[in-house]
């Protein structure tokens, strides 16, 4: 491994100010699970933030942590592997297999091929259901209006273990209306995480409830490219 004292103080940093934004919005410290969201960077770099301390890692495609995750996994048996991205149902067994949590939950289909994985596997990674605040069509997400129905789909119907909801509000408006309408959300069906927030406004989603922010530049740098191999 590689010293990189860049990545090292950006941790620190970061770590830092989550602890002022819960101090601001009078909440404990330890009350925000930091996502380190290493995707595109090398098993190296992950190996850094793992010196350091960080052991909750997000990844946004299933490939790409079965490359990275198993060796470091083996290394460091307490990392907590979220998955953060889209994911398809024929990739629900090794989604399962692999990761600790799932963030993407978003539709029926695939609540249906998670329950199915699990049952198989005999392993029930925690689930949070993914909302579309801006109802955005390019984007993935259940719409706000769907979600009471979509959750008892998931819980009555499949007993998957939903313990969350996640967002990632449109670019182009402030984010803290739709970090609020998750909290009000997950607040009003009995859900206590809160996965809201990355490197531009952690801060903000902090204040507004998070529970779970996921940052990947502000930690690990610019990422080169999306399609980066590991
Ligand atoms: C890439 C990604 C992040 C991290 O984004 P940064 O702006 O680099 O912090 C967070 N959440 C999801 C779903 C992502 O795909």
């Amino acid at each position: 491994m590689t010293a990189n004292p860049i990545l090292a103080a950006n941790l620190s940093a970061v770590r830092a100010r989550v602890s002022a934004a819960l101090r601001r919005a009078g909440r404990r410290d330890g009350e925000v699970t930091l996502v380190a969201v290493s995707k595109t960077q090398p098993a190296d770099m992950v190996r850094v933030a793992l010196a350091a301390g960080q052991r909750e890692f997000g990844e946004n495609r299933v490939q790409e942590a079965a490359a990275k995750f198993p060796a470091l996994r083996a290394e460091y048996p307490d990392l907590r592997l979220h998955l953060v991205g889209p994911l398809q149902t024929n990739k629900a067994v090794d989604a399962v297999e692999l990761f600790d949590v799932i963030q993407s939950l978003d539709r029926p289909k695939l609540a249906a091929s998670l329950a199915g994985a699990m049952s198989k596997l005999q392993r029930r990674p925690d689930c949070y259901i993914q909302v579309n605040t801006g109802v955005e069509p390019q984007k993935a997400g259940i719409a706000p209006a769907l979600l009471a129905d979509f959750l008892r789909e998931c819980r009555d119907r499949h007993g998957l273990p939903i313990v969350g909801l996640m967002c990632i509000p449109p670019l182009e408006q402030p984010p803290e209306l739709h970090f609020a309408q998750l909290r009000d959300l997950a607040r009003r069906h009995g859900l206590v995480r809160l996965s809201m927030g990355m490197s531009g406004d952690f801060e903000i989603a902090i204040a507004q409830g998070a529970t779970d922010v996921r940052v990947g530049t502000a930690i690990f740098g610019q990422r080169v490219s999306a399609t980066a191999k590991v």
